[in-house]
């Protein structure tokens, strides 16, 4: 089956959603395009044995409209009847539109695709992961957002070869841009992830879970209830309406372990939860859990590490 995958650029690099829809596209050896959409004037996004076209778009403006009508273009002119994307703001902006351009419903929430008989079928998490649904896609074009972590990532040599499309979408002038500063190791890639929850008792004491992830290479997330209360920026929000991450080792630091918070994490490897309560949910999915004060047992690991 012809297939498109709308892939996402991170540091000049394609995302890891983007390499993981990619493994999964080549593991069923569907006949796979993609096309990247980003701002960067020559990421390194090109791919030795998949074609792929670059559509470059301000940076300056928010609309995907005509970069959605460009997609759509190549999409009909080429007979693509199988579309996937990231389950990310970008990605669920085109899918929507391309899927009214081509009448056909989009499918979020996706974890498992299947072929048969050529026709589409679907596993998807609902419910803050709680249950599943199974969907067999009967329209023209199938349109698939798939949840981060849902496959292994395909590995690939990138390189600069590929065709760069200019599309204007400058229609709605932004005004001011914030660009939020990220440095250390990343939660979507890391290989141990820290993360804080309320039983961090205040602010201040995040300084212990900083020096923990230094010292073992960690990224950082938290739960809503901390991202809520202003601990921490949304954007390292682990869970339901934040990142999914599947780290080797994902540390839970007085967090109660709420299904919102464990449909980001529950597929991470090995879990280490530190939490004061016994009956604490977390403790149901922890590899190794510890019944203490986040405030007395982060430091004594700070100290003897
Ligand atoms: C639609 C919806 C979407 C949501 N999306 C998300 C999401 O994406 N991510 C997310 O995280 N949540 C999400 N939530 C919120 C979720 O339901 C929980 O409220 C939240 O995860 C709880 O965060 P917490 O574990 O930090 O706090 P709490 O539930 O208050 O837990 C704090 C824990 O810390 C322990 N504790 C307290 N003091 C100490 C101490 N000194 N030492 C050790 N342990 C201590 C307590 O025993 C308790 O278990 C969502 C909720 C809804 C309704």
């Amino acid at each position: 089956m012809k297939t498109l995958i709308i892939g996402e650029i991170i540091n000049n690099n394609l995302s890891s959603g983007t390499l993981e829809i990619l493994g999964k596209a080549k593991s069923m050896e569907l006949e796979t395009q993609v096309i990247t959409v980003g701002s960067d004037d020559t990421p390194t996004i090109g791919l030795n044995e998949t074609k792929q076209t670059y559509i470059k778009r301000s940076n300056s403006s928010l609309n995907f409209s005509k970069v959605a009508s460009k997609i759509t273009e190549i999409i009909k002119n080429e007979d693509i009847k199988l579309i996937l994307g990231s389950s990310t703001y970008m990605c669920r902006d085109l899918i929507s539109f391309i899927s009214v351009d081509l009448n056909s419903s989009p499918i979020s929430n996706v974890i498992d695709f299947d072929l048969h008989d050529g026709k589409i079928s679907t596993v998807n998490s609902i419910n803050g992961g709680e249950s599943l649904y199974k969907a067999k896609i009967n329209s023209d074009h199938s349109l698939l957002l798939i949840r981060p972590k849902a496959f292994d990532p395909a590995e690939v040599e990138l390189n600069t070869d590929y065709e760069t499309i200019d599309v204007d979408n400058s229609d709605i002038e932004v005004f001011d841009i914030y660009i939020e500063e990220k440095s250390g190791p990343q939660l979507e890639d890391s290989k141990v992830v820290i993360s804080a929850g309320r039983g961090m008792v205040d602010k201040e004491n995040l300084e212990m879970i900083v020096t923990l992830a230094t010292k073992l290479n960690a990224a950082i997330g938290g739960t809503r209830a901390i991202v809520d209360a202003g601990w921490m920026p949304y954007s390292q929000q682990v869970g339901q309406t934040g990142k999914t991450v599947k780290p080797d080792v994902y540390i839970a630091c007085g967090i109660s372990g709420a299904t919102q918070h464990q449909v980001g994490m529950k597929d991470s490897k090995y879990v280490i939860a530190i939490n004061k309560d016994e009956e604490a949910p977390i403790f149901q999915l922890a590899d190794l859990g510890i019944v203490g004060d986040t405030l007395s047992v982060i430091p004594k690991l700070n100290d003897n590490l």
